[in-house]
């Protein structure tokens, strides 16, 4: 039952009630690779648990307010996000059909940022900038060909996850997806990793945003067309999914504009909040 974070400067630690616990001294010395220090990690959870669990107890605290949380998985070797998995998402997308089994896309990792990062809107013909709140999956152990039955077993954790999208841009009709998703900074996640020990299912967890304060988006992820296991299924069955990728199980209704100077919020329960600003 670990809440764990990187912050200033890919220190790793651990978030306990309103403060960050400083892991680096017991495990993030073990992992000498510091930009891929989370992905290491994960990878080797089962055998720094016990160093994690002394860091907790026996780390140096600092309240939380008073240091800079990064995203904690800066560079996944990918990350997918699903097509159309809310019905309501799909409705209000001028109607389009939920697909008759999961559908995925890749968006490029180096979209990520962080919490208190921005998300810097390009200039580019678009119609509209929009923001999706999301449940992001954490990679755990490598899957491939993973069944439905199975797949609980293979997920890290949970976090927040916007997938910022720009909307109407005049790309070819038949393959508009890569510019609509994968401008950088158009993957805000954070602020930490909740283990998947917290959240045993992912299928009930309510998910909110709030743009300036205003309630965008309001759903529960047990209104997925396709959950989590059934996702991991699908996507092994292609790809082999590693430690640290991230899988964003789509968005519920209420997506809506972001424009210059604009804040995001949002929270997903069990999880917590994750912020940031829009600047163009
Ligand atoms: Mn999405």
């Amino acid at each position: 039952m670990v809440k764990l974070c990187l912050f200033d400067g890919q220190r790793l630690g651990a978030v306990v009630d309103e403060e960050v616990a400083d892991l680096e001294h017991f495990v993030g010395r073990k992992l000498p690779n510091n930009i891929l220090k989370m992905r290491e990690l994960i990878s080797k959870y089962d055998e720094l648990m016990s160093d994690i669990a002394e860091g907790v107890s026996k780390g140096k605290r600092t309240p939380k307010s008073s240091v800079k949380l990064l995203a904690p998985i800066s560079e996944p070797s990918k990350i997918l996000c699903a097509f159309a998995n809310y019905r309501l998402h799909a409705q209000e997308m001028g109607g389009t059909p939920v697909p008759p089994k999961p559908e995925l896309f890749l968006k490029a990792p180096s979209a990520v940022i962080g919490p208190g990062d921005k998300v810097i809107l390009p200039r580019v013909p678009a119609k509209v900038f929009h923001h999706e709140a999301e449940l992001a999956v954490v990679v755990g152990k490598a899957a491939r060909d993973v069944k439905a039955s199975e797949a609980l077993k293979h997920v890290f954790g949970y976090t927040c996850f916007i997938d910022v999208s720009a909307r109407g841009l005049p790309d070819n009709p038949l393959c508009g997806m890569l510019r609509g998703k994968s401008f950088d900074t158009f993957a805000p996640i954070g602020p930490y990793i909740v283990t998947a020990d917290e959240i045993p299912d992912p299928r009930n967890l309510q998910i909110k945003l709030w743009v300036n304060d205003e309630l965008r988006q309001d759903g529960n992820t047990r209104d997925m067309v396709y959950g989590v296991p059934e996702q991991i299924e699908y996507c092994s069955s292609i790809m082999t999914l590693k430690p640290g990728d991230l899988i964003a199980t789509g968005t519920p209704e209420g997506v809506g504009p972001i424009t210059d100077g604009d804040k995001i919020r949002m929270w997903i329960q069990k999880i917590g909040e994750l912020e940031v600003a829009v600047s163009s």
